[in-house]
């Protein structure tokens, strides 16, 4: 399963987030029964999905959503630009301006008589969101009502900041 998730992620989180899973699977004692049944992309976060794991778990998966949103798809640089177009993929500029490109090779081959058309990256409607150490969710409980829970997320950003000054050294 871990091989669904897109490759810029991989780059960016993927080992500490195996890493979060084990310790907290381990703590659990679930690490054999554990496997997840669904890791794919939508609406432009990853969606991990378990079954019947336990609740430390679930917030595992609420954690990785939350910071994939922040991280581009395709290299896994943080603090892209989230396009809030309906066009959901997110991808920095680069990549999209890269996979543009490819597009249009591709299709002036095919269809010679036609000009390729397509969106420029600054044309979409964006959102500048930096991602946050301190997420709170708003969730219901029938015991508790409407209440607010806190996530401090700050251990695996400063993990994944570290590996972003490696994998975008400037040249
Ligand atoms: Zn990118």
């Amino acid at each position: 399963m871990y091989d669904d998730v897109p490759i810029g992620w991989k780059r960016a989180f993927g080992k500490i987030m195996l890493e979060d899973y084990r310790k907290v699977l381990i703590r659990n004692n679930y690490l054999d029964e554990f496997q997840w049944i669904e890791v794919k992309e939508k609406y432009g976060t990853l969606r991990l999905y378990s079954y019947s794991a336990p609740e430390e778990v679930l917030d595992l998966e609420l954690k990785y959503d939350y910071i994939s949103r922040h991280i581009c798809i395709c290299c896994g640089r943080i603090n892209v630009a989230t396009v809030t177009d309906g066009w959901v993929e997110l991808l920095c500029e680069d990549c999209y301006n890269k996979r543009i490109l490819n597009e249009r090779e591709r299709y002036e081959k095919h269809s010679k008589d036609q000009e390729y058309i397509y969106t420029p990256y600054e044309k979409f409607a964006k959102k500048m969101r930096e991602i946050e150490a301190i997420v709170t969710y708003k969730c219901y409980s029938p015991e508790n009502g409407d209440y607010e829970k806190k996530c401090d997320y700050s251990d695996t950003i400063s993990k994944i900041m570290e590996r972003q000054k490696k994998l975008f050294k400037k040249r």
